[in-house]
């Protein structure tokens, strides 16, 4: 992004796998980039070489908590929050915290800052959605009360209390609905299909798929996402607006990708569908592309085929 030097970019999960992205795009553009973190599903390792840079600081805070920063920031990106469903299953409160209270304080430091202000929602505010592509209009299908709704729900409290302090204090707001995105720097463990099937296949374990397989989802690169993140920043869209690759597939095709393109032997074994696992998921992206001329352009087979190179430079001990 040209002629944004000597701006500031606070990035809230700075150190996970998303966060971590952005921290890099916005110091590659000459940015200077405050990470914070308090690491309950990030990793140091995935900001250790950022470090080295004059421009980057990083602080391990809960984000839940008040925290306060004595510089000008211009752009507060809240990343905050256990994303993969065994993440948020494991840390519920930790995760209705920081979707609550944690955007409260990262909405309350872009108020005084006068940053603009810009949420990671997600596509689970559509919760198991009973129509297919998502446009950004539906309002959505979700338990309130299912072991699913404490990442659902603190998201739509995330989206409803951006709006209100946009109306309130004419805060410069924006909302990204994220779908499904994978890429380097997501753990082997972390849970999710994809780092599942990569670390299984690579051990030559059977891929563990839930259900029938038949469920749907709709996959984007890291390097695709980021791009839009940081158009939607510099844009006067205000969102809510889906960022995700359009091109779905039920989770047993990705499972036979992943296999071809590992060269893997491993069996397919059947595991229960989670509760309240969404049947299908697939972004409408028009209100991107027209508005923020975006579209995703990395092909999951190759997106894969790097997400599974950095797979197998990184030391595979753990069992999923
Ligand atoms: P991640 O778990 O890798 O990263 C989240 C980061 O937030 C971690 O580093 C974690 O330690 C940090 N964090 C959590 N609670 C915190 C707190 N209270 N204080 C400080 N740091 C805290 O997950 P991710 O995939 O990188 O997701 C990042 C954001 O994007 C999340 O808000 C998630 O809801 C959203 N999102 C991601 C996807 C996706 O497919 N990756 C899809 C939709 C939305
Ligand atoms: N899934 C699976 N095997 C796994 C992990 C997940 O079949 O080892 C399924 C899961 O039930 C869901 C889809 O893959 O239907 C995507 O799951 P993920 O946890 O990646 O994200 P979600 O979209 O559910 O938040």
């Amino acid at each position: 992004m040209a002629g944004k030097k000597n701006q500031t970019a606070l990035v809230t999960g700075g150190a996970g796998f998303l966060g971590s992205h952005l921290c890099e795009y916005f110091l590659g553009r000459g940015f200077r980039v405050i990470g914070v973190d308090n690491f309950i599903t990030g990793r140091e390792a995935n900001v250790r070489h950022l470090l080295k840079q004059k421009n980057f600081v990083f602080l391990r805070r809960d984000v839940s908590a008040p925290f306060g920063v004595k510089e000008r920031v211009h752009y507060v990106f809240h990343f905050a929050s256990p994303a993969s469903p065994p993440d948020y299953l494991k840390y519920p409160i930790e995760t209705m915290k920081v979707g609550a209270f944690g955007t409260y304080q990262a909405l309350n430091l872009a108020r005084d800052k006068r940053s603009v202000f810009i949420l990671a929602s997600t596509s689970e505010v559509y919760g198991d959605p009973e129509v297919s592509p998502q446009a950004e209009d539906y309002r959505g299908s979700v338990n309130p009360v299912g072991p699913r709704s404490v990442y659902d729900e603190a998201k739509r409290f995330a989206e409803a209390l951006t709006a209100a302090y946009r109306r309130e204090h004419r805060l410069d707001t924006k909302i990204a609905r994220i779908f499904n995105t994978y890429g380097e720097r997501m753990r082997p463990e972390d849970g999710r299909v994809i780092p599942n099937f990569i670390s299984q296949a690579l051990q030559g374990r059977p891929l563990t798929v839930y259900g029938d397989g038949s469920q749907t989802r709709s996959y984007c690169y890291v390097g695709d996402l980021i791009e839009g993140i940081a158009r939607l920043a510099h844009s006067s869209l205000r969102g809510p607006v889906n960022l995700g690759n359009p091109d779905e597939m039920s989770v047993l095709e990705l499972a036979k990708m992943v296999l071809k393109i590992t060269g893997a032997k491993s069996a397919l074994v059947r595991r229960p569908l989670p509760e309240d696992d969404p049947r299908r998921r697939c972004p409408d992206i028009r209100l991107a592309k027209k508005s923020l001329r975006w579209a995703p352009k990395v092909a999951l087979r190759e997106g894969l085929s790097r997400t599974i190179d950095y797979f197998r430079s990184q030391a595979l001990g753990k069992k999923i």
